[in-house]
């Protein structure tokens, strides 16, 4: 319980304006987009990391647990006040310290949201490839807790793939700061690579450098519908035979398109379309555009019912109904748009649903979607897949109708983990652990290599203040 007494050193040390108790900003704190709620005893926004630290080293004296937060756009319950206490939210925090094109790195503070900084980096020429579905919303912060992927990590790789350094908070209140402005460094053990992705356990990031890349100077983006998922398994062959590396290769099932015709009817996608295919390339101007044309040549070789170019980088950014525009006609923006709107579509489906994010092998993809079919008629658990074709990260939804279905959710749940386990598999390819998926961790963590993160945690945080109940619990 947080007492009134140290409620006001605590506004005390911030400000009133910044510190809450009100119900209202309690309970916009106590959810996430798991869905779960917990709600938080207090709300604090602090501007800077030596207020970070202060706060922290309070809680910490008074065995007060904090709950880093950010857009609260996470799917597994990471910013979830489970034991009461500090929701710390960073949304404050959020200048754009440095983007150097010389050094080719740049530093945020964690509440820069992510659309936000890839837009100023494009700006000088420069690209920061990690490009989660929520980068309009979610922050720098919540991406590096979470190692958050994306559309682009075929090509690119995750967040961690560009995480140089960090300030970090630890849960007594120090400030740390791990790795380098530099590309390259291998001085001592690496600290950065063991915070990214830690899901807000080990200590809050105040300050995060990235390193940058040049910006492509050509995007070629192609959507093609197919008959079924076998047809598209060949065309992602045909890419490796060819050499071509796209940036994105994403697909959705039958499933997925019934809610977006449901949901978004303007689309218009083909009748007979039971997948969808969006492959992206990039690179120089003149190859990225002979290798768009090839793409679309082939795509229609392989029968593909209907296939759209997305024709230049000007008409990228505009949105174009599918109706009201020849299909040479179509942005980049729009193809995207059908494939960001299955999340809310699905809603439009089912009244429940529970994603889960799994990455197998890419040579055990068409394995796994037969095994996901299986339970389907097991479990009687209706699923919409779509995902990452590219790199094995499928995001499958268990839709749920009935409280028959609810019950046999968990049976369903630990089925998949098991079968994605034994290919060879993870439990999680970018949402996390969480408190959704502590309870499978050890179907794929042995018990020694578990037991050596939970050392790790209590070697951090002692008092267990730092986001308690996640990943691990002991
Ligand atoms: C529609 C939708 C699409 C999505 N698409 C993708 C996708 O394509 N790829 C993907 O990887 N994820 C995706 N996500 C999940 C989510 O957006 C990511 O996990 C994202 O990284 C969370 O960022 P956030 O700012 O919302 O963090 P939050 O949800 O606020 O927090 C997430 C975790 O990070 C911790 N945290 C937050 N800030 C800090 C900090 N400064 N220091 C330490 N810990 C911190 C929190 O304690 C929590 O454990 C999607 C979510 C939605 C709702």
């Amino acid at each position: 319980m947080i007492s009134q007494n140290i409620y006001q050193s605590f506004k005390a040390m911030v400000g009133p304006g910044r510190v809450s108790q009100a119900p209202e900003d309690l309970v916009v704190a106590s959810y996430d987009a798991s869905k779960n709620l917990a709600r938080p005893e207090m709300v604090v926004k602090p501007l800077t990391a030596t207020e970070v630290s202060r706060i922290i080293r309070l809680a910490y004296e008074n065995n007060i647990p904090v709950y880093p937060r950010g857009a609260a756009s996470g799917m597994t319950g990471g910013t979830l006040a489970l034991k009461g206490g500090i929701a710390l939210d960073t949304s404050l925090m959020n200048r754009i310290l440095e983007i150097n094109p010389e050094d080719m790195i740049a530093m945020v503070e964690p509440g820069v949201v992510v659309a936000d900084f890839q837009k100023q980096v494009e700006t000088h020429g420069l690209f920061y490839p990690p490009d989660p579905a929520s980068a309009e919303f979610s922050t720098m912060g919540g991406n590096v807790a979470e190692c958050a992927g994306g559309v682009r990590c075929i090509k690119y790789g995750v967040t961690r793939d560009y995480v140089l350094g960090l300030e970090v908070v630890l849960p007594n209140g120090e400030i740390i700061h791990t790795g380098s402005h530099t590309l390259k460094s291998v001085t001592g053990y690496d600290l950065t690579r063991l915070l990214v992705g830690s899901e807000g356990t080990l200590g809050v990031f105040t300050r995060i450098t990235v390193r940058l890349v040049p910006l492509p100077e050509k995007v070629e983006t192609l959507v093609a519908f197919f008959t079924n998922l076998h047809e598209v398994w060949q065309f992602s062959r045909w890419l490796a035979q060819e050499r071509i590396w796209p940036r994105a290769l994403e697909v959705m099932d039958e499933t997925c398109l019934r809610a977006i015709r449901n949901y978004q009817p303007e689309f218009e996608i083909t009748p007979s379309a039971r997948t969808m295919l969006l492959i992206e390339v990039d690179g120089g101007q003149a190859e990225t555009t002979l290798l768009g044309q090839k793409i679309h040549t082939q795509l229609e070789a392989m029968g593909a019912l209907q296939t759209i170019r997305a024709n230049d980088a000007a008409q990228a950014s505009r949105c174009l109904r599918i109706r009201d525009a020849p299909y040479h006609n179509i942005g980049a923006q729009y193809l995207w748009s059908i494939r960001k709107a299955i999340s809310p579509a699905l809603y439009s489906i089912a009244p429940k649903k529970i994603s889960e994010d799994i990455c197998v092998p890419r040579s055990k993809i068409l394995k796994i979607l037969e095994i996901i079919k299986e339970l389907e008629s097991k479990y009687l658990i209706p699923v919409a897949i779509f995902g990452h074709l590219g790199d094995g990260n499928l995001h499958v939804h268990f839709l749920i109708f009935t409280p028959r279905q609810e019950t046999n959710l968990d049976g369903a749940l630990e089925a998949l983990f098991r079968e994605t386990v034994r290919l060879g598999g993870t439990l999680s390819g970018e949402h996390g652990i969480g408190i959704t998926k502590s309870k499978y961790l050890p179907l794929e963590v042995r018990a020694g290599e578990l037991k050596l993160m939970q050392q790790l945690k209590t070697l951090l945080d002692p008092k267990g203040i730092m986001n308690p109940g996640k990943i691990c619990p002991e």
